[in-house]
């Protein structure tokens, strides 16, 4: 086992938190406050190749590895959760299956325009009735000469209002379970095509969340990503890739509350000393430590069995599972060590605090991720 990142990796990791720290991080509490999706800077990421980092040059991606994808959604996850979620919907769950499922035909449409930020994708698979069992979705596809026409509503849709291209699960063999899914490419302005914003939200407020409504929306047949009837595959290989970046930005998280609240013990004086001098505050510091490197660890061997092209979806749950509790944990410390100004929006782990909380929602519950690695122990899959 080599610990060491490449030099590619250090230039990256390099470039990145530069980044993060010069232009990301100065706007992040008021892009939270005011609900606003910083475009501009998604547009600068692309251009210096981060919204594409895993995707082959051909396609117009950095052709970087996964080691290098983990380190990009940590560092944007150490400043900003909204925009690292954006970073991993688009290269994660938009550019990456297409890049593994889609046609040649689809890859050059699409990829060039994704990569270079000129273009924003989202995932569509959960409904208001089929969240944690996405098997339920009663969005539907009836083909119809060259077409298929979709009908049905999706929900929790990160960046629904403002993607051009929607990778949208609907059912084109209902009475065939997960067998009857089939993944279709949605451009923004397709007939019958329309989304609506969800507002008010605890945490990520600065990343767009909306609906998307199918009303007879006209899909022609080239647009299928994989095979008809094939979508769940899809789905399924689509969140290893997901989690994976959810998990990485969960460390950037967890590592961005562990920096604020060093530099406030250290500079926070009560009963005459700085807090830091205390033992019980240490204690808390200590507790941050260990849980960021842990979860960092177990990223990290996700990235490498990703480079090796080892099956890896008990080792992501793992990471995404441990990762995302972990985050939630040590943000309430980054609380404690600033009392009650840790309580205040005029910090920011006010702001990693509201921002932790979704890791263990979205993309697999913390649940739905033990009952993917109990499957796993077991033998026996507690869905079936
Ligand atoms: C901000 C945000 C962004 C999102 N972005 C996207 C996106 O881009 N694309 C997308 O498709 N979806 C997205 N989602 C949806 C997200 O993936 C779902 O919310 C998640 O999968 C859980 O589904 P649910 O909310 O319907 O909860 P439910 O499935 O109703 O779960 C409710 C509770 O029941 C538990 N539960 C359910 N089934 C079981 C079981 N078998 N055993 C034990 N416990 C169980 C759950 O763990 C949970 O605690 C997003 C959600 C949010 C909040």
């Amino acid at each position: 086992m080599d610990f060491e990142l490449n030099e590619d990796q250090k230039m990256i990791q390099e470039t990145i938190r530069k980044f993060a720290k010069e232009r990301i991080a100065p706007v992040a509490a008021e892009n939270d406050k005011k609900a606003r999706f910083p475009m501009d800077l998604f547009r600068e990421l692309a251009g210096l190749g981060f919204m594409g980092t895993p995707i082959p040059v051909e396609y117009g991606g950095a052709g970087f590895d996964y080691l290098s994808h983990a380190l990009v959604a940590e560092e944007i996850g150490r400043v900003d959760s909204s925009l690292r979620g954006t970073y991993s919907v688009q290269v994660s769950l938009v550019e990456l299956p297409l890049y593994h499922f889609g046609t040649e035909d689809q890859k050059k449409k699409y990829l060039p325009k994704l990569t270079s930020g000129e273009w924003i994708g989202c995932f569509g698979l959960t409904e208001p009735g089929a969240g944690s069992d996405p098997v339920g979705m009663t969005a539907t596809a009836k083909e119809e000469g060259g077409h298929y026409i979709l009908n049905g509503q999706k929900t929790w849709i990160t960046n629904a209002g403002i993607a051009d291209l929607a990778i949208v699960y609907a059912k084109t063999q209902p009475d065939a379970g997960a067998q009857g899914i089939t993944a279709f490419l949605v451009e923004r302005g397709t007939e019958g095509y329309s989304t609506r914003d969800i507002h008010d939200k605890l945490g990520l407020r600065a990343s767009n969340t909306g609906e998307i409504f199918l009303e007879n929306c006209r899909v022609p047949k080239e647009n299928i990503l994989g095979e008809k009837n094939k979508g769940f595959k899809v789905a399924l290989s689509t969140l290893d890739f997901g989690r994976f970046t959810v998990a990485a930005g969960c460390v950037g998280l967890a590592q961005g509350c562990l920096d604020a609240s060093k530099d406030y013990a250290r500079t926070r004086v009560q009963f005459g000393k700085p807090i830091a001098s205390f033992q019980l505050v240490q204690q808390m510091i200590a507790d941050m430590v260990v849980d960021c490197e842990a979860g960092r660890l177990l990223v990290y061997r996700v990235a490498d069995m990703k480079n090796k092209g080892l099956p890896n979806t008990r080792e992501t749950s793992i990471a995404k599972y441990f990762c995302s509790e972990m985050v939630n944990r040590v943000a309430y410390k980054a609380i404690q060590v600033h009392g009650g100004y840790g309580f205040s929006g005029e910090y920011n782990v006010e702001r990693f605090y509201r921002d932790a909380r979704i890791n263990t929602l979205y993309e697999g519950t913390s649940q739905i991720q033990q009952l993917i690695i109990g499957a796993y122990e077991l033998g026996i899959r507690a869905f079936d």
